[in-house]
C-alpha cells in the first residue's frame, strides 16, 4: 500500500545541519566607516531614517504614489522627460543589463567604447544577449574624441553605441558633446553608463540625445545599494515594441515592467519596498539641494582634494580636463605598498580607500567623494590619516 502524507505529518526532527553553532551568533554589529573608495559611499542619515519603517504592500495606494514621485524625481536628476524612467530592483549591474536586454535582439550590432573595466563588462553582457559586438579601445584613463567615434561609426555601422560617462576604474569623464547627433545621423541608439556620474557630474540626457542610461543608488545619490535608475527614450521604446523576439531576461523586461510602473499597476515582482523609501528620500534630498549646487559641491570638494594631493607631491592619473570630481585615481609612488596603505586606513582609521582595478591594479588608489561624502571636512580627515599612514608603511 502506498503511504500518503497528511498535511500535519512532520518529518523526523533529524536535521543534517543543526543550529547549535549558530546560537552563539550575537546581534549584527557593523563598524562605522568613512567610505572614500569607488562605492558604496556613506548614505545620508535621512535616507537611512526613511528606510527604517515597516514595509507596506507594493500595490498599496501610498506605495503607488511613492513610485510616481520616484519617477518624477529621477527624470529631474537625469534631465529627461522619458516616460520609461524607473528604478530597477538590484544594483547598477542589473540596470546596466536592463539597458542591453531591452535594446538587443540576437544579431544586432553594438559598438562598445572601452577605456576601462566597465566597457569590458558591457561587452560581456551584450554578447550574452546575442549581439554582434565590436569595440574601440583607448588606454585606461583616456577618453574618446568625437572624430574617433565618427570613424568607428562609419566602419562598424552599429545599431547601438555604448559609452561609459564616468569610468570608475580610471576616474575619466567621457565628453558627450555631439555624440547624440552622431548617433542620430547613423540611426543608432546611444547607451550611456552614468553609475559614477549621476548626482555629482553634469548630465543632460535629453539635451545630449541619450537613448538608454543606467545608474546606481550607492554613489552620487547617497543611498545604500539595491535600487538602480534606468531610463529609455521613445526611440529605444520603439525598438523594444518592434522586437521579433522576447526580451531574453524576464526580470528586466521593460515591456512587462511597464505594466507595473505604468497605468496598469499589474504585479510583476515584489518591489524592494524599503529600498524605494530610500531612493525616494535620496532623490528628494538631491532635488532639494538642486542639481547645479550638487555638481558645484562635487567639483569644489574634488579640487580641494587635488590641491592637497599635489602639495603632498602625489600625481593624479587623469589630466584635469577629463578628471571626474566623483572619483580620483592617484598614482601610487614608486616603492610604496599600495595595499598596505588601504589596509592600514581601514584597520586604524576606519576609512575605506579603493585600490586599482584591472589594468590599473597596484598602480593607483581610487578616492571617491560622492553624494553625502563629498565635503571638504572628509578631505581633511582623509588627508590627515593618509599622511600618517604613508609615513608608517
Ligand atoms: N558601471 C560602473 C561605471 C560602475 O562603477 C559600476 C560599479 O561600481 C557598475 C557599472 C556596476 O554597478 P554595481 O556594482 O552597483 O552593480
Amino acid at each position: 500500500m502506498t503511504a500518503t502524507l497528511s498535511s500535519n505529518t512532520r518529518p523526523n526532527a533529524s536535521f543534517n545541519i543543526d543550529n547549535s553553532h549558530l546560537k552563539s551568533l550575537t546581534r549584527i554589529d557593523i563598524p562605522s566607516r568613512l567610505l572614500l573608495g569607488p562605492g558604496p559611499s556613506n548614505a545620508d542619515p535621512a535616507v537611512l531614517e526613511a528606510m527604517d519603517r515597516q514595509p507596506i504592500g507594493h500595490l498599496d495606494p501610498a506605495y503607488l504614489a511613492l513610485m510616481d514621485e520616484v519617477q518624477e524625481l529621477m527624470r529631474y536628476v537625469w534631465q529627461t522627460s522619458n516616460r520609461m524612467t524607473l528604478p530597477v530592483s538590484g544594483t547598477g549591474s542589473a540596470a546596466m543589463e536592463a539597458t542591453l536586454a531591452n535594446s538587443i535582439e540576437p544579431g544586432d550590432k553594438i559598438l562598445v567604447c572601452i577605456n576601462g573595466y566597465f566597457g569590458h563588462r558591457l561587452v560581456d553582457m551584450a554578447e550574452r544577449y546575442g549581439a554582434e559586438v565590436s569595440s574601440i579601445k583607448r588606454d585606461w584613463g583616456e577618453v574618446f574624441t568625437l572624430d574617433e567615434l565618427r570613424k568607428a561609426m562609419e566602419t562598424h555601422r552599429p545599431q547601438i553605441l555604448a559609452l561609459v560617462h564616468a569610468e570608475t576604474s580610471t576616474g575619466a569623464r567621457q565628453p558627450l558633446e555631439g555624440v547624440g547627433d552622431l548617433c542620430r545621423e547613423f540611426d543608432c541608439l546611444l547607451l550611456l553608463d552614468t553609475v559614477t556620474s549621476l548626482g555629482g557630474v553634469p548630465l543632460f540626457l535629453d539635451k545630449w540625445g541619450v537613448d538608454l542610461a543606467y545608474s546606481c543608488s550607492q554613489k552620487g545619490l547617497s543611498c545604500p545599494p539595491g535600487s538602480s535608475p534606468f531610463t529609455m527614450s521613445d526611440r529605444a521604446l520603439e525598438k523594444l515594441s518592434n522586437r521579433k523576439s522576447k526580451v531574453a531576461n524576464w526580470y528586466l523586461d521593460m515591456s512587462l515592467l511597464a505594466n507595473y510602473w505604468g497605468k496598469g499597476r499589474t504585479y510583476h515582482h515584489t518591489a524592494p519596498v524599503n529600498m524605494t523609501y530610500a531612493i525616494r528620500e535620496a532623490l528628494r534630498l538631491l532635488a532639494d539641494e538642486g542639481l547645479e549646487s550638487s555638481w558645484n559641491r562635487h567639483q569644489a570638494t574634488a579640487e580641494y582634494l587635488w590641491d592637497n594631493l599635489e602639495e603632498m607631491g602625489l600625481s593624479c592619473h587623469v589630466p584635469k580636463e577629463y578628471r571626474l570630481p566623483t572619483l580620483t585615481t592617484v598614482r601610487i609612488p614608486e616603492g610604496v605598498d599600495g595595499k598596505a596603505v588601504t589596509t592600514k586606513l581601514v584597520q586604524e582609521h576606519n576609512m575605506e580607500l579603493g585600490g586599482g582595478l584591472g589594468e590599473l591594479g597596484g598602480k593607483v588608489w581610487r578616492v571617491g567623494l560622492m553624494g553625502y561624502n563629498s565635503r571638504k571636512e572628509n578631505v581633511d580627515k582623509f588627508i590627515k590619516a593618509f599622511k600618517q599612514v604613508l609615513s608608517e608603511v
